[in-house]
């Protein structure tokens, strides 16, 4: 297989089948992230990709889920997403499940009829950094999109049948604004109907460009308490019927579940959480992550 970057695929995607069509990320400005930096971002031959899907073909014939890798392999066109598909079809005719990351950005530049065919040829799941419900956020950490955009392609995904999971980062609106951050992004959500949310928490990578922005005084961190009463508010302010994995490694006061059904199971998780909070070994704890 041709890996050629350190894999990143969502922990949901553990049993599929990873198959790198780009690697990097087209966008790759985002000040909270290092995931991508220093890759040039390019599409990874059409002539590995069909030795690829081959080599899945002879050890797993019979595979149904194949998550494309990278940082949003969704940013493809049209046309290289369905010539995938169609190599992906020739040789697994089982595989009618294909996942990808995303971003916003990659939804705006297809038409709803494109949209409508690439589900059609398998892309079902998309995972979606939306971030965060607040404008200010969104351009300070230069996200490339807004609110508005992110709630207008979102109901385009869901109009073409494409699920998503929309990724929220706990802590991104700075010290003081995280309260604000987590009822402005559950209104955004309530709006919607992701499949999923995924919840990170903002950890500091010196490579990662907000390094600057906190060395300088322009980002002040949020602190770990206000990361867990971030997450208690948005969860308590959250109505939108979904899963919610707020269960990445950065988040120190984890919690799972389904919206509506475990929504007050999880807010009395966190009220223990917090109940007993101890912001410096929280604090240990993320300063020990070497990676997202
Ligand atoms: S957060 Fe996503 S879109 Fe932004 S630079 Fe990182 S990988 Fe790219």
């Amino acid at each position: 297989m041709h890996y050629t970057e350190q894999i990143y695929r969502p922990p949901s995607e553990a049993r599929s089948v990873l198959l790198e069509v780009t690697t990097g990320c087209s966008h790759n400005l985002c000040t909270f992230c290092n995931a991508a930096k220093g890759l040039k971002f390019r599409l990874s031959p059409m002539e590995h990709i069909i030795e690829d899907v081959k080599e899945i073909a002879a050890f797993k014939p019979d595979t149904k889920r194949i998550h494309l890798l990278s940082h949003d392999a969704f940013a493809l066109s049209y046309e290289r997403l369905m010539e995938i598909a169609a190599v992906i079809h020739e040789h697994l005719p089982c595989a009618d499940e294909l996942s990808s990351m995303g971003s916003i950005l990659n939804v705006m530049d297809k038409t709803d009829d494109q949209l409508k065919e690439l589900r059609k040829a398998g892309y079902e799941y998309i995972y979606i950094g939306t971030e965060s419900g607040l404008d200010e956020v969104l351009e300070k950490t230069r996200k490339g999109f807004t609110v508005k955009d992110s709630e207008e392609q979102l109901k385009r995904l869901e109009n073409a049948g494409i699920r998503y999971c929309a990724m929220y980062v706990l802590g991104l609106a700075g010290k003081g604004n995280g309260l604000r951050n987590a009822i402005a992004t559950a209104e955004l959500f309530n709006k919607l109907h992701p499949a999923m949310i995924g919840g990170n928490s903002l950890t500091v990578f010196r490579d990662a460009p907000i390094y600057k922005e906190v060395l300088s005084g322009e980002f002040e961190e949020a602190t770990e308490l206000e990361c867990a009463q971030e997450l208690r508010l948005f969860l308590e302010h959250l109505e939108s019927p979904c899963y919610v994995a707020a269960s990445h490694a950065s988040v120190g006061t984890p919690v799972k579940g389904r919206i509506p059904r475990d929504k007050e199971k999880m807010l009395s998780q966190l009220d223990g959480y917090i109940e007993n909070f101890d912001e410096r070994r929280y604090r240990l704890r993320r300063e020990l992550m070497r990676s997202m």
